[in-house]
């Protein structure tokens, strides 16, 4: 069998959506466990779509998910050049399109946008409310199939704009095996004379898909369900161009589903959830999108989520690293039904993987986190106690500045309101009592703390628990935060003294 090589085949028109990050990740697993090539082509022709800065975002999203291509165009590699406006370029596509209109497959359609238009309006009907140009309108229209040899000849003498359409055959049943969906058939009838090659000269993508995996060896191509009704066309062009026995495998993903049908951006505006794999602001209206890498999660948690978005091994297994995904990774067992994008959801598998990291491992995005915040950390060794001590506490990356500022910085203001309703003369005087015996304590761990607290409480007949509000209040700032007394073992003798008598004087008596 022929070396595996799959392909990502993007179009640089905003920002990438978690469905595309999925299918780089499909992709990437199946080439990394068949020992294969993952190649990354940017699919550019239409130009009215393209979007400045939107390609190298791309890659940067690519890299953030450690989704990294052997070959595309910042990856060098055999069958460049990897963009297809480079490609149009260098003359690759309209050869092939030329080719099928000589064997008869494709045919020139010379009519203007007005033709097009009456043509709708004329055919319109109740039933059928968008007509199209096919094996039926095409007869009454201005192309090579309607137009004598001499009169074709004359229009392109005198350059006049013309389109290349594939010639749909009136009434052919063709059919593909799909790795997920199995065999899936057409009723060729149906399906509109698409163009192939425009007037600028740019292919479709319909052509220029079948030319590039075709001429980059892809043996297997997976894309999203939406293309699926284009796929008989694409089955004809390979079957035209003689390359049938070449053609790829190919596995149509199932949609991920928002709220309400298909997950669009406009879902993760109005629920408040990311859908793009990072920040992108369309540079045309300056709308910023949140991405998942901002919103705080870890790239692990976003593999993770994205892997199992329409995919299982069979057992109950949900956590899988990237590793384990490419030893247990199957195309066979992708479901056919759309898969639910479910934020709470997402964010477990955050908080999973968060308790999962080393402390070293989140060390970076902490310090960043609280850098953000203004905090800047220059103790490794405490920034590290302090990872170890709330790291289980956060869901996403930057619940660690609530859970964690405090041990770097003294908290500006004490939630005074939740201390007050129940403060008075014996808790403050276990307070006055308690720093004094801290003020003389030796070894100042955890345990040591925690029992003097609880012993001076029972001699001073206070419940701990009405004790511990307060203490944390005066550490801390508010109600949030790891258990006190890890909180003050940190914080070290000094600092936790300072902290009590500070608060003392604020809750006043
Ligand atoms: N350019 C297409 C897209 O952005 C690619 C589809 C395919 O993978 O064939 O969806």
């Amino acid at each position: 069998m022929s070396k595996v090589r799959v392909r990502f085949a993007p179009s640089p028109t905003g920002g990438l959506h978690l469905g595309g990050v999925r299918t780089v990740l499909y992709n990437y697993l199946f080439a990394k466990q068949n020992g294969g090539d993952f190649i990354v082509r940017i699919e550019d022709t239409d130009q009215t779509r393209f979007v400045d800065g939107a390609e190298q975002y791309i890659f940067n999203c690519l890299k953030w998910c450690g989704l990294e291509p052997h070959e595309s165009p910042f990856h060098k590699g055999p069958f460049g050049p990897y963009r297809q406006s480079e490609r149009k370029e260098k003359g690759i596509y309209s050869q092939y399109a030329e080719q099928l209109v000589k064997n008869g497959h494709a045919y020139y359609a010379f009519d203007s946008k007005e033709d097009l238009e009456k043509m709708r309006e004329d055919l319109k009907t109740a039933e059928n409310p968008s007509p199209q140009y096919d094996h039926i309108s095409r007869k009454k229209m201005k192309n090579s199939l309607t137009l004598t040899e001499g009169e074709v000849k004359d229009l392109l003498d005198k350059n006049t704009p013309y389109v290349i359409r594939i010639k749909m055959p009136e009434n052919e049943v063709i059919s593909f095996t799909d790795m997920i969906r199995g065999e899936i058939s057409f009723e060729t009838g149906l399906v509109d004379d698409k163009v192939l090659l425009k007037a600028d000269g740019m292919p479709t993508y319909h052509l220029a898909v079948v030319v590039d995996d075709y001429l980059m060896k892809i043996t297997h191509a997976f894309r999203g369900e939406e293309w699926l009704p284009s796929a008989p066309v694409h089955l004809l062009l390979w079957k035209y161009l003689g390359w049938q026995s070449d053609m790829p495998q190919w596995a149509h993903l199932p949609l991920i589903l928002g709220p309400n049908g298909k997950l669009s951006k406009r879902d993760g505006a109005k629920y408040g959830f990311p859908v793009f794999a990072m920040n992108w602001t369309d540079p045309k209206t300056n709308e910023l999108t949140e991405g998942f890498k901002e919103k705080g999660f870890l790239p692990e948690a976003f593999i993770n989520l994205l892997a199992v978005l329409g995919w299982n091994d069979g057992t109950e297994q949900e956590l899988y690293s990237m590793s384990e995904l490419i030893e247990k990774f199957s195309m066979d067992r992708v479901h056919v039904a759309g898969a639910k994008f479910d934020f709470e959801k997402a964010k477990w598998f955050n908080h999973e993987w968060i308790k999962r990291f080393e402390v070293s491992g989140l060390r970076f995005d902490v310090k960043n986190q609280l850098a953000q915040n203004n905090i800047i950390v220059s103790d490794d060794s405490l920034l590290d106690k302090v990872i170890e001590l709330v790291k289980d506490r956060c869901t996403l990356l930057p619940d660690f500045v609530q859970q964690s500022s405090f041990f770097f910085k003294a908290p500006e203001q004490l939630d005074v309101d939740a201390v007050k309703p129940k403060w008075n003369e014996e808790k403050k005087a276990f307070f006055i009592a308690y720093a004094e015996k801290l003020a003389a304590i030796g070894n100042w761990e955890l345990l040591s703390l925690e029992t003097a607290f609880k012993d001076l409480a029972t001699e001073k007949n206070i419940k701990p628990g009405e004790l511990q509000l307060p203490f944390r209040i005066m550490l801390v700032g508010g109600k949030f935060g790891p258990p006190v007394f890890g909180i003050a073992e940190i914080l070290g003798k000094e600092e936790t003294l300072e902290r009590i008598e500070k608060a003392l004087v604020i809750f006043g008596s």
